[in-house]
C-alpha cells in the first residue's frame, strides 16, 4: 500500500531538514576550528584539497604513484586525528555527521555502486511515525491503548468474557498480517468497541502499516463525494480500499440510502478478496444489518467475519455516574 502523498512529502521534508542541520553543524565546527586552531584548519584544508585531486589521479597515474598518493593522504589523516585529539576535539569533528550514516539522510541507499537504490530504514521509520500522526488526526488513537482498557466496569460473567476479548484483541494486534481475519465488534453502545479497535489500530500502525479509522458516517459521505465527483481528497477512496487495516466505527449510525448499501458491500467485499482486513463496530443486530444493508452484506459479516460480542453495562454511563457521586461527596 502506498501511503497518502502528503506523508511522502513530509518524510522528504524531515530528511531535508536533517541534511541541512548536519551541514550547518559542520559549518559551525569548521568556523570554530578556523578561528581557534588555525594549524588544524590548514591540515584539514590540505586533506580536502588532496582528496579532491586524488580521484582523477587514480585514473591517469601508474600504480606506484597511486600508492604513494594514497599513503600521503593516509598520513595527513593521521596527523589531523592527532591534532584534533591534542586539542580535545572529537575525531569526527570536521566530518559531516548525518542522522543516518547508511543513507546520509537521503532516504535511499544502495548495497553497491551498481545495485538498485532501496528505501532506507530511517525513511521507513519516519513514515511509520507520520502514519501514526496521520491516524491520530483522524481518531482518538492516542487516548486508547490496551493498558487503558479498564475491566473494572464489567461484572461477573461479563468481566470474565471481556477479559478474554481483551486478550484476543491483543493477540490480533500483535500477530497482525494481511491474512488476519476481519472482525465484527457487536454490542450496545458504551462497551469499549471503539476503544479496543483503536488500541488494535495503535499497535498495527506502529509496525509501519497504514491504518484508516473512520466513523461509518464520515467514510460513506466521503465515498459518496467521490462517487458523485465532489471529492475534496481524491486519495481518500484509494486509501479506504487499499489501507492495510480499515476500522469502520459505528456502522448503522450513518444516514442510510441506496448508495450506502452498495458502498458498504463493495468496500467489505473487495477488501476481503484482496486480503486487507477490516474491523467493523456496530450496535446493530444481524436482523437489523440485513434490513439496512441487505442479504449480501449480512452474509459477508455473519459468515466471513469473526464476530466478537461485547457485553456489560454502558461504561460511559458508569463513568458519568461515578463522577457525579464523587462530586456529591465533595459537596
Ligand atoms: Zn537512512
Amino acid at each position: 500500500m502506498r501511503y497518502p502523498e502528503e506523508l511522502y512529502r513530509k518524510a522528504d521534508e524531515v530528511l531535508q531538514s536533517r541534511r541541512m542541520l548536519a551541514a550547518w553543524i559542520l559549518d559551525k565546527h569548521k568556523d570554530t576550528v578556523q578561528k581557534q586552531h588555525s594549524d588544524i584548519y590548514r591540515l584539514y584544508e590540505e586533506l580536502q584539497l588532496n582528496g579532491a585531486v586524488l580521484g582523477p589521479l587514480l585514473i591517469t597515474c601508474n600504480p606506484v604513484e597511486i600508492a604513494q598518493q594514497i599513503a600521503k593522504q593516509e598520513s595527513r589523516k593521521e596527523r589531523l586525528a592527532e591534532a584534533l585529539a591534542a586539542a580535545g576535539l572529537p575525531l569526527d569533528y570536521l566530518q559531516l555527521q548525518p542522522a543516518c550514516p547508511l543513507c546520509r539522510d537521503l532516504g535511499y541507499c544502495r548495497e553497491s555502486e551498481f545495485a538498485t537504490a532501496r528505501r532506507c530504514q530511517c525513511r521507513q521509520e519516519i513514515l511509520n511515525q507520520l502514519a501514526y500522526d496521520w491516524l491520530s488526526t483522524h481518531s482518538q488513537v492516542r487516548d486508547c491503548s490496551f493498558e487503558d482498557f479498564d475491566l473494572k466496569y464489567y461484572e461477573g460473567d461479563n468481566a470474565r468474557w471481556m477479559a478474554k476479548v481483551l486478550e484476543s484483541c491483543k493477540r490480533y494486534a500483535e500477530g497482525f498480517t494481511p491474512q488476519s481475519p476481519d472482525l465484527l465488534f457487536r454490542g450496545p453502545t458504551g462497551l469499549g468497541k471503539t476503544h479496543l479497535s483503536l488500541a488494535i489500530a495503535a499497535q498495527v500502525v506502529s509496525t509501519g502499516r497504514l491504518v484508516l479509522y473512520a466513523s461509518a458516517g464520515t467514510l460513506l459521505d466521503r465515498l459518496a463525494d467521490d462517487r458523485f465527483g465532489k471529492a475534496a481528497n481524491p486519495e481518500y477512496k484509494e486509501i479506504a480500499y487499499g489501507c492495510e487495516l480499515l476500522i469502520i466505527d459505528d456502522l448503522g449510525a450513518e444516514f442510510g440510502n441506496s448508495f450506502t448499501q452498495a458502498a458498504v458491500y463493495n468496500l467489505v467485499n473487495i477488501r476481503r478478496i484482496e486480503h486487507r482486513p477490516t474491523i467493523i463496530n456496530t450496535n446493530l443486530t444481524f436482523k437489523e444489518i440485513e434490513q439496512r444493508y441487505g442479504q449480501r452484506v449480512l452474509s459477508r459479516l455473519a459468515n466471513d467475519y469473526q464476530v466478537i460480542v461485547f457485553e456489560g453495562k454502558d461504561i460511559r454511563y458508569q463513568k458519568r455516574a461515578g463522577e457525579l457521586s464523587a462530586r456529591k461527596e465533595k459537596v
